[in-house]
């Protein structure tokens, strides 16, 4: 069965997608510096840092501002040059809650601080650096990547550049503009996992970006099309799809010899390794109801109103803002809400644009949540036992496996917010 070109499908479900066609050719529109960069002291999971700055301090832009103690740690860095104006609690756009971060206010020129000098010859050299410039999992997830880069007995490494959530289109990009870097990025990280084989799955169509195909081919790296199904980047759906083989419930990627990491976590690496800058900059996606996607460069710490502004948006005319990817993201009703290191897209809707139902109905056990849930659990029955507190049944009905993907939501016709459902049945089930 054929469908538009524009579609993506799973389980006879069809999401236009249209919005992103064609916005992949907007070339990256580079933000000035935030006036203020708030810079949170979480933005991994793991680990919470503490600051190492006190408020009165000047900072350079690159100078590590928070960092911890442990393996699941990651450093912050000050995204520009300036004054440290205050250590507090300022709302988290994704822990949804307030978190320490250290606000920079900008002063003067810009000063670069560099990461330490390094050979890069070991294992061990190339994992403490990648730890040392911040970097966290791109595609949303932000698990540290320097822990994924100590995996051992890894035969194979998988570039994630399938991009399939509605609203994204940076990741493109990123490939168009800088596909040289991106394959230092990721030959680096496959001499730190020593792996064999190197799979680059991409939705891009043969031919539509020569250059980087060419270098590819140059270093042995499979370029594998993808179909452009929305999996939200899952790694374990990715796997399955590419080798064929399940990562059991409960176990990872590299428990099966496989490591997973986005084409803009690549491209972070070489930064650190060839610019000897940390993670303080990346490349999004901004999304309006007026105006599109426009490709966009930013420093972490910018706030919305900071970028509506430099892409001279009038940040009132819009009454909704959502970060991240339009499926799985978070709303955001502030437009002094800061942006993450990791986050790959902004959508912002005018009062026009429809709003979604209010009104919850009773579950007419259709079935379409189950039919279209791409890890094959039942969310209507997770519903029911997170409901009933059964916490035997939510982990008999692989409450885990669930992937967040919000899809059984979307596709409700009871409207009824079955991701809520799974986010806390996934909680209690781990209590
Ligand atoms: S949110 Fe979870 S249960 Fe719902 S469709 Fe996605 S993976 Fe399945
Ligand atoms: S899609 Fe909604 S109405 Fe249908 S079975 Fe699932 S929860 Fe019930």
């Amino acid at each position: 069965m054929s469908y538009p070109k524009y579609f993506m499908e799973k389980g006879g479900f069809k999401m236009d997608i249209s919005m992103k066609h064609g916005a992949e050719k907007n070339p990256f529109i580079t933000l000035n510096p935030p006036e203020r960069a708030v810079i949170f002291m979480q933005q991994h999971i793991g680990v919470c840092n503490g600051p190492l700055v006190k408020k009165g301090e000047r900072v350079l832009t690159g100078q590590k501002v928070g960092d911890a103690v442990g393996k699941m740690r990651v450093p912050v860095h000050s995204s520009v040059t300036g004054i440290v104006e205050d250590i507090r609690e300022v709302y988290h756009p994704v822990l949804n809650r307030l978190e320490t971060a250290v606000l920079v206010r900008m002063e003067g020129s810009e000063e670069m601080k560099p990461l330490p000098s390094t050979n890069l010859d070991s294992r061990k050299e190339i994992v403490d650096m990648v730890r040392e410039a911040g970097i966290v999992g791109m595609g949303g997830a932000a698990f540290p990547t320097h822990v994924k880069l100590t995996s051992k007995g890894v035969h194979t490494f998988i570039v994630n550049a399938k991009e399939s959530d509605p609203n994204l289109v940076c990741d493109v990009r990123l490939m168009i503009e800088k596909p040289e870097d991106i394959v230092k990025g990721i030959m680096l990280m496959v001499k730190a996992l020593n792996a064999r084989r190197i799979i680059f799955a991409t939705r891009t169509r043969e031919g539509e970006i020569p250059e980087l195909e060419e270098i590819m081919l140059e270093h042995g790296i499979e370029i594998v099309r993808v179909t452009p199904s929305y999996s939200v980047g899952s790694e374990k759906l990715l796997v399955k799809e590419l080798l064929g083989v399940e990562v059991p419930t409960g176990k990872f990627p590299p428990d099966i010899g496989v490591v997973v990491n986005n084409v803009s976590t690549a491209y972070a690496v070489y930064r650190a390794a060839y610019l000897k800058e940390p993670l303080i900059s990346r490349g999004l996606s901004f999304y309006s109801d007026t105006t599109g996607i426009d490709n966009l460069w930013f420093r972490a710490g910018t706030t919305l109103r900071e970028l509506m502004e430099g892409l001279e948006h009038e940040t009132r005319r819009y009454d909704r803002f959502v970060m991240g990817s339009l499926m799985m993201g978070w709303s955001v009703g502030l437009p002094h809400t800061p942006l993450l290191k990791y986050s790959a897209g902004l959508t912002a809707l005018t009062p026009e644009f429809p709003k979604p139902y209010d009104e919850q109905l009773k579950c007419i056990r259709c079935g379409y949540c189950d039919s279209v849930c791409p890890v094959d659990i039942y969310p209507s029955l997770i519903m029911k036992a997170e409901k009933e507190d059964d916490i035997d049944a939510l982990k008999r009905l692989h409450v885990e496996d669930c992937i967040l993907c919000n899809l059984c939501s979307y596709v409700c016709p009871s409207r009824i917010r079955l991701t809520k459902h799974l986010w806390d049945g996934k909680d209690k089930s781990r209590a």
